[in-house]
This record gives C-alpha cells, structure tokens and sequence, in this order.
C-alpha cells in the first residue's frame, strides 16, 4: 500500500523493540492513511504502555492521531517515576515473573502472581477488575486494551526486575509486613500460638515470628534470613525513602 510516509525515531527504551536497522536514527514508514499512530507504533513492535508521550514536528499528540504525510514522530520513553494514578499502586505478574513477586512482597509491595498459566484474557481482566499493573515481558499481553495499566519488564534476572520496577514506580517499601507465598499481610505471631506449626529445632531456636493473615503461614529468622536481608538492604539504601 502506497500511504503516507513519516519518518518515527525512538527514545532508546522504546527502541528496544524495533529492528536494529530502526533504531539508529528517524526511520521512514509508509502508513495507511486510517490507522493511529499508537497503532503503526504498536505495528512497529513498541507496547504502549513503554511509550511515554509521542511528540510531532514538535507538539505532543494523543494517540488516536492520524499521521499525515511528511510528519516526523518522535517516541518518548515513559518517564520514571512513572505515576498510575486513580488506584493504589499494586501489581499483577504473570506466569513468568514468580520470583519478582517473591521479592516485590519480601519489601511489603502489593504483587499478587499468577503461578498457573490462566491466559491473556484471564490477566487482562484480573489487572482491570483489580486496578493492578500488569507487570510482564509478553508484548502481546501488554497490548490488551482492557489492562488497568502495564509495564514491561525489561531484564530476564530477577535482580534486575527489582531495581528496574522499583526505579520506574518508586512503591511504598515496607519490608517484612507480607507474605512471600501468597502476598497476605502479617501480624505478629507469639511463640505459643505458632508452636504446632514450628518442628522442634525452630523453636528451640528462634523468637521472632509472624504469621500470615491469609495462609497461617509462619515466618521467624531463619535460615535464609541472611539472603534476603541482603536484598532488603539493597532495595532500601537505593530504594527507601
Ligand atoms: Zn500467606
């Protein structure tokens, strides 16, 4: 089809979803003449939810506009610390992101997981019944109109997962206050409360426990308590307010 051609060039977070041969500088695109310019970006392979504002021949434009010939287009990336308001912020993250949302809860950050696969539609529902951020590296997922809100998760290690949502949304760090398996809060736990859950070396040899609200599930300082203090303190020293 010989529509009108624009040129788009990409901040480089955006970029990251083009062709290598895209992202170097303004690059032409032949549109239909119909279609929005959040869709001939989404056609270029950028979710929009990783584009943060996209500007022609200097003036920033909604989405739904349609490109005229000649434009130049200028896709910004998502400003950070990116604001979702309407809700509390809060997380939902896929199949994939199990150990993210481990973490996520680990500092107190609302992040319920799906540990099945309930599909795209069943996520998409669940972050617009919920009002949660959806948190996943499945573009096709991100591009469901019905989302509360997204965001792709750029690095496979989970490590960097966390500084990178922690960077792009800056939530509220309570560590401790949340249970790891199930994203319930936890109260304070007396020994003798907990005492049937605990096998005898626990509770000979620890004081401090927490039970979850939702699960029953008991928490002392154990034996991986060092691990994850270690990345408590990681995510405080950069992260804590
Ligand atoms: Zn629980």
């Amino acid at each position: 089809m010989n529509g009108p051609e624009i040129l788009v060039d990409f901040d480089p977070e955006p970029a990251l979803f083009v062709p290598h041969g895209r992202r170097a500088k303004a690059t032409k695109v032949v549109t239909d003449g119909v279609s929005t310019l959040g869709h001939v970006v989404e056609s270029l392979g950028v979710p929009l939810t990783e584009v943060g504002g996209l500007v022609v021949d200097g003036r920033e434009v909604p989405a739904s506009h349609v490109p005229a010939a000649g434009e130049t287009v200028r896709v910004r990336a998502v400003e950070r610390p990116q604001r979702v308001p309407g809700a509390p912020l809060r997380f939902l993250l896929d199949v994939h992101l199990g150990t993210l949302a481990r973490r996520l809860r680990l500092l107190g950050v609302d992040a319920a997981y799906e540990s099945t696969d309930i599909g795209d539609p069943a996520l998409a529902a669940r972050s617009a019944a919920e009002r949660r951020v959806m948190l996943s590296r499945d573009r096709g997922l991100l591009r469901r109109r019905e989302l509360w809100a997204g965001a792709f998760v750029y690095s496979t290690q989970p490590d960097d997962q966390l500084r990178d949502v922690l960077g792009r949304f800056e939530p509220e760090l309570r560590p401790w206050t949340r249970c790891t398996a199930c994203n319930g809060m936890l109260k304070d736990a007396a020994k003798d409360e907990v005492a049937g859950r605990l096998e005898g070396g626990t509770q000979r040899s620890y004081d401090v426990f927490a039970q979850c609200e939702e699960c029953g599930r008991v928490y002392w300082r154990g034996a991986h308590h060092d691990r994850l203090q270690a990345i408590v303190a990681r995510a405080l020293t950069e992260f804590g307010s």
